[in-house]
């Protein structure tokens, strides 16, 4: 799923649940869940093959995905009592997709397997652009509905 997608449902996450353990754990599981889901992916070739001096458009992309999801975030959690838990649902539930990066640029055998098992329950074929993309909204419109 795209970072916006995996943001607000650490968020809304956060705001219901009050034990960080169960915040944590349930912000991983949440995001490999979620992208079991078929979906799509803007392509972020450069970063990937770690090409970082013609990474800046691939950045640009992983910048305005994490604006969005952070612009709803912002409302979504602003006055609420539980912020911190909020924010730490929402560090969390794109922890798998920052490790990632992590192991592009590192390649560190550390890292390797989780690599392996995050890139393996997607699934093979993903959907048109639009059509994975409304996928996702609506994925996020269902988790919102379930949490309130
Ligand atoms: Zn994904
Ligand atoms: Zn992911």
């Amino acid at each position: 799923m795209l970072l916006f997608a995996h943001l607000i449902v650490g968020a809304v996450l956060g705001l219901k649940i009050q034990s960080i353990w169960l915040i944590i754990l349930l912000s991983i599981f949440l995001h490999f869940a979620m992208d079991v889901i078929p979906h799509s992916h803007y392509t972020v070739e450069n970063l990937q093959k770690k090409v970082n001096n013609k990474s800046g458009g691939d950045f640009a992309k992983v910048l305005a995905d994490m604006f969005l999801g952070l612009v709803v975030c912002f409302f979504l959690i602003w006055h609420s009592a539980n912020l911190w838990q909020a924010l730490l649902g929402m560090l969390f539930s794109i922890l798998p997709d920052s490790l990632t990066f992590i192991y592009w640029q590192t390649k560190t055998p550390l890292l390797e397997w989780l690599y392996n098992f995050h890139v393996a329950i997607h699934r093979k074929k993903e959907p048109p652009f639009l059509k994975g993309l409304t996928g996702q909204i609506l994925t996020v419109i269902i988790a919102i509905i379930i949490f309130f």
